[in-house]
């Protein structure tokens, strides 16, 4: 990740407004009754090291109990930051003999989007519950395989959609719903970076899948389908590229605009080529409310039109949607962050490349 991108990432701040969440943010370390589940990250990189490990550590009903990684300087690192056996760290082609290890329950997957199949299935075949990053996978047809292997192993697939828990999200997602300042029409959502290293895999196709879309257009797309409750019907987009040669493999720039059932229409812009870009706002029948930045880890803030601030208290997406992960495992509960969701925005996002690809827009 680039240095701009974690600064924009990494101020405070977040909200409690669903009694889990709420719960977490007064009594973030907390013993819960019973055993901590035991969560194996997968790809000691730059979120892992600096967002889920930390936030792990707040959780109620989660610990860290295993590390896979492909480099043996990070594995040292680690056994000795955070207390770990050597039966606990495994690389990528031991993954298997974690069926032999009974602390691990979770298998959170931060790899590089095009390798999170192939860790996954690793994962489900270890008999663990698997937790994906974002993008799930580069197709839709490898979503299909992780879905079914982690349905054939008989455990729950989830998908690291932070802003699924963030509470100034979910209070735009109340305003929506409950119509308080009448119904969303319209939804303009933006997110982007200027990319920094040129060498990393971000810009490798068979790596990303894809650029700027797979990345952080992603959160666009969330956003349009969380205030609307409502999957898109038609897509219409475009792509815009200044560097041909950072960006050869992958999309640059991307704009797009989003037909929904109701009628609400959504566009968005996500890029690699710029920062200040991380906000959305919905204009309703009688007003409008919107969120500046809203897609930071930290930080996130907003407005409603008729005066009130939308600005509600500090949390941890990460410790949050973790803790809700252990959780839906614990009582058996659906998660709300699921494979099929994560799947039909694979489906989107392959939709908007179809559009660019075709020059028109595509139904769907
Ligand atoms: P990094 O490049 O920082 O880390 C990825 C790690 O994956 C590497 O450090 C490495 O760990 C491992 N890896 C295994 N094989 C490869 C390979 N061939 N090339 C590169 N790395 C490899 O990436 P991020 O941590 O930023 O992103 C990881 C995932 O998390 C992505 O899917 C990304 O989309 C998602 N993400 C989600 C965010 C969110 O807010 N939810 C924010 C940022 C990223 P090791 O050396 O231990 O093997």
């Amino acid at each position: 990740m680039s240095y701009k991108r974690r600064e924009f990432l990494t101020s405070t701040a977040a909200l409690a407004a669903t009694p889990l969440l709420a719960s977490l943010a007064g009594t973030a370390s907390a013993e819960a009754p019973g055993r901590k589940l035991g969560v194996a990250l997968v790809g000691l990189g730059s979120l892992a090291t600096n967002q889920i490990a930390p936030a792990l550590q707040k959780t109620r009903n989660c610990r860290l109990a295993g590390i896979v990684t492909g480099t043996p300087s990070k594995a040292e690192e680690w056994k000795k930051k955070y207390g770990l056996a050597d039966k606990s760290v495994y690389d990528y082609k031991t993954m298997s003999r974690m069926a032999d290890n009974k602390d691990i329950d979770i298998v959170y997957v931060v790899t590089p989007n095009a390798l999170h199949l192939e860790h996954a299935l690793a994962a489900a075949a270890a008999g663990k519950h698997v937790f994906c990053e974002k993008p799930m996978e580069i197709s839709v047809e490898r979503c299909q395989q992780m879905v079914d292997a982690v349905k054939k192993a008989g455990k729950m697939l989830g998908v690291g959609y932070r802003c699924q828990f963030e509470p100034n999200h979910l209070e735009c997602v109340r305003l929506a719903k409950e119509k308080v300042l009448g119904d969303v029409k319209i939804i303009d959502a933006n997110f982007g970076f200027a990319m920094g290293d040129p060498t990393q895999w971000r810009l490798k196709r068979d790596l990303a899948g894809g650029g700027s879309l797979m990345d952080v257009g992603i959160y666009c797309l969330q956003t349009a389908r969380m205030l609307t409750g409502e999957d898109p019907i038609w897509i219409n987009a475009a792509e815009v590229k200044t560097d041909a040669v950072k960006f050869k493999e992958v999309d640059e720039t991307v704009m797009w605009q989003m037909k929904f059932p109701s009628g609400v229409v959504s566009n968005s812009v996500c890029t690699y080529n710029a920062n200040g870009l991380a906000g959305f706002r919905a204009a309703t029948s009688r007003s409008w409310f919107g969120l500046e930045p809203a897609y930071f880890y930290g930080g996130n803030r907003g407005r409603r039109g008729d005066g009130p601030e939308i600005n509600m208290p500090p949390t941890d997406q990460f410790a949050v949607e973790l803790e809700d992960f252990a959780d839906c495992i614990i009582n058996k509960k659906p998660t709300r962050v699921s494979g099929e969701m994560g799947m039909a925005d694979v489906k989107f996002l392959t939709a908007i490349y179809e559009s660019i690809k075709k020059g028109r827009p595509v139904t769907i």
